[in-house]
């Protein structure tokens, strides 16, 4: 008898593998869990640069409410005032008195931050200690202390409850009017003209207008403390001077 082992599992050939290393099924894989990594990270960066900006914005604040608050120290306690003629002239007089070297610090770097880049809007050559300095003006200041009309209270000392007024912010426009909170919530785009009926938008913001983030603008105090607020608090809660009553009484709260 012929003792024939019995047949068993025959050996397979080793599957061939691609040049690559991979099989097209494995690089499906890397390229599904990449997808999954980024799509959960990459919100997360956005918001962390969002984040970063509102930073910036409220350092650049802060160094102008310290150099407002030394100029008011040497001058009696004013603030610097704008005119109907240049309502950035409550800068050029702190440049002038030698309170600024640079304006880098007027540069909010979230002006192009979402859809809208109004930078050239605000885009200014100003004069300073022995050069011109082409500067982008990003923010503005209450007009019921810097004028250029309508001024209730002139100098720090006549600002009461200062850790709740608005002092300067994220802005359209250099001055903003009391009648006029547009220019702060919609600071990042253009303030229509003979407008103020324009309701908060969030493409607008000057701040988390581009990402998920929520949409504000970075407020400055006269106190000197400052805050990231939201469309919503500019628009009813934000307070240019005591007792201000902008804020419609149907509000829901
Ligand atoms: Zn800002």
């Amino acid at each position: 008898m012929n003792k024939a082992t019995p047949p068993g599992p025959r050996l397979q050939p080793p599957v061939a593998r691609p040049l690559g290393g991979f099989t097209l099924i494995e690089l499906l894989v890397v390229v599904a869990i990449i997808a999954i990594l980024a799509s959960m990270l990459l919100p997360a960066l956005a918001g962390a640069k969002v984040s970063a900006r509102k930073v910036l914005c409220m350092s650049n604040q802060r160094q102008i409410a310290l150099s407002t608050q030394m100029y008011g120290d040497d001058y009696e306690g004013n603030f610097p005032k704008a005119t109907g003629g240049d309502h950035a002239e409550w800068i050029k007089a702190m440049i002038r008195a030698g309170y600024f070297s640079t304006l880098k610090i007027f540069h909010d770097p979230a002006e192009s931050e979402g859809g809208h880049d109004f930078t050239e809007l605000r885009k200014f050559r100003l004069r300073m200690p022995g050069r011109d300095e082409e500067a982008i003006l990003s923010y503005g200041v209450n007009e019921r202390l810097a004028g250029p009309a309508g001024i209730k209270m002139p100098k720090f000392q006549t600002v009461k409850d200062p850790s709740r007024i608005f002092f300067f912010g994220c802005s359209t426009y250099f001055i903003a009017p009391d009648w006029d909170h547009e220019r702060v919530y919609n600071a990042g785009g253009p303030h229509p003209i003979g407008s103020t009926q324009n309701r908060p938008k969030k493409q607008h913001a000057r701040h988390g207008s581009g990402s998920g983030s929520r949409p504000g603008s970075v407020i400055t105090y006269v106190g000197g403390n400052a805050d990231f607020e939201t469309q919503e608090f500019i628009e009813y809660d934000l307070m240019w001077f005591p007792g201000d009553s902008r804020r419609p009484p149907s509000r829901n709260r």
